[in-house]
């Protein structure tokens, strides 16, 4: 759907309003290009005392190509600026936040980008760095408020032995790829990288690999099979046999195969687990991306419309899951993705049912990434804000703009928004990345 106010806010007589009555002002998003370089500036780092990434961090960024400074220069304009914290260690050290960004964050461009690096508060030796590591959130969803024009800030919790993994996640959270991506914490595990995990070509990181994507005819699922395949993959879309033609459509134009079944069938994890074994010998990549709405408050809940919502969102991806593990067909290094929401974090009017199914999702994700960790597997989950598709369409008018415009970006995503956050935990550097869910929201309102 197109964003008519955003429209009319950029032209003279609409600028002058919105200055003038303090309306939302929705910056344009700028959006990573196939080619352009990852981010299109200079990256200012710095760091807490007794911070343990020291030179590591420099280097994981020059290994991405991104160009950084060590030291602020007056007049120099910064597109990222990364902080270090993993060395504070009470309360008190707390100011060396204040210390490196208040001076230089009005050097932060337009859709510039924000993240601070801490540790895992449980990680910690003494409760005073835990207590200390905990607080970063705090600061970093407030800033998230705070710089506006398109910007972002998010922050990365790594735990002991990850240091080594964070370039595919600082390439996405310094990159246009995270647009949508604010007020956001990442938690780096320890790695179980394998040697496959290694990224040969940067521009297919994803070469070799066989993803399948559910629900993949249209929507988020169709951004996410283009996006996958962007990155090297070979796709398998799955959809209802309803929107077959649709599926075949786009799995041929990205040359790969094609599975129409009901996920929610009987033998829907035996077929689809038959058809990667034979075509395939397995997969490396699952986005339980299905999903659908059936809104009605719970005292007008159809019993069938719960037990659908909740089932295909949640029911049948752990069923497909389970089959394609017990029959070894995940490959290690593999992935496991699901496809939450806001409403299953902070809740919805008229979505008991979908509300219940996305955080389910949740607990799929994190009851599985501590099982699957042992065969190499990560799982994670998105979980989208208000996206401009089909879905939000059917969504009365007034409802629609209030969700559109109560985020930090005063506007809705866009379907390759989520594709990008999909294609970050796909990639085989982002094995010590599991058992999240990350927001791919604009910092809505709704919910923590
Ligand atoms: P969509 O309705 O455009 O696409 C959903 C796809 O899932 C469709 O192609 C549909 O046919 C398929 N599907 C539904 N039931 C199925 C079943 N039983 N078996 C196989 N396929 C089935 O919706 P979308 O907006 O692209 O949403 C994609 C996912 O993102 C969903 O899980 C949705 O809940 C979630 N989500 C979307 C938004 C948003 O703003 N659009 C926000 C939060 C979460």
């Amino acid at each position: 759907m197109s964003d008519r106010y955003q429209s009319l806010a950029h032209n003279p007589i609409g600028k002058f309003l919105v200055k003038n009555l303090g309306l939302p002002n929705p910056p344009y998003l700028e959006r990573w290009e196939e080619g352009a370089p990852l981010v299109n500036g200079t990256v200012l780092i710095g760091a807490a005392k007794g911070s343990v990434l020291g030179k590591k961090l420099a280097d994981t960024l020059k290994a991405s190509r991104i160009v950084t400074a060590a030291k602020n220069v007056e007049g120099d304009k910064y597109k990222g600026l990364v902080f270090d914290a993993t060395g504070i260690g009470n309360a008190a050290d707390l100011v060396a936040i204040t210390k490196f960004f208040t001076p230089v964050l009005r050097s932060l461009r337009v859709c510039g980008r924000v993240v601070v690096i801490g540790t895992l508060p449980e990680a910690t030796t003494t409760d005073g760095s835990s207590i200390a590591q905990r607080a970063l959130e705090g600061f970093v969803r407030s800033l998230a408020k705070e710089v506006g024009r398109g910007s972002s800030a998010n922050l990365v919790y790594v735990g002991k032995g990850a240091e080594e993994s964070l370039g595919s996640t600082l390439e996405f959270l310094l990159s246009p790829k995270s647009a949508y991506v604010s007020g956001q914490v990442v938690r780096l595990g320890a790695t179980h990288l394998v040697a496959a995990d290694k990224v040969t070509d940067p521009a297919k990181p994803l070469a070799g690999k066989v993803a399948l994507v559910t629900g993949a005819s249209r929507g988020l699922g169709a951004a996410m099979a283009r996006t996958l395949h962007r990155d090297g993959a070979t796709i398998v879309g799955l959809d209802v046999p309803q929107l077959g033609a649709d599926l075949t459509k786009l799995t041929e134009e990205l040359g790969g195969g094609s599975i129409t079944v009901d996920i929610t069938g009987k033998d829907a994890p035996q077929r689809i687990a038959k058809y990667l074994k034979d075509n395939y010998q397995g997969v490396d990549i699952v986005v339980h991306n299905a999903g659908i709405t059936r809104d009605k408050r719970l005292m007008n809940m159809k019993r069938e419309n719960w037990s659908l919502v909740v089932d295909i969102s949640v029911g049948a991806p752990q069923r497909i899951t389970a089959e394609l593990l017990k029959q070894g067909l995940i490959h290690k290094g593999g992935r496991v993705i699901g496809v939450s929401s806001i409403a299953g974090i902070a809740g919805n009017n008229g979505q008991t049912n979908y509300g219940t199914a996305k955080a389910g999702v949740i607990g799929f994700v994190n009851d599985l990434s501590k099982r699957a960790a042992a065969d190499g597997i990560s799982v994670n989950a998105v979980a989208p804000g208000f996206i401009e598709t089909d879905m939000v369409k059917t969504i009365p008018l007034g409802i629609r703009e209030a969700g559109r415009r109560m985020n930090s970006m005063s506007q809705g995503g866009l379907p390759i928004d989520v594709a990008e956050a999909i294609a970050w935990y796909a990639n085989p550097g982002s094995s010590a990345v599991s058992g999240n869910t990350v927001r791919v929201c604009g910092q809505s309102l709704l919910g923590a």
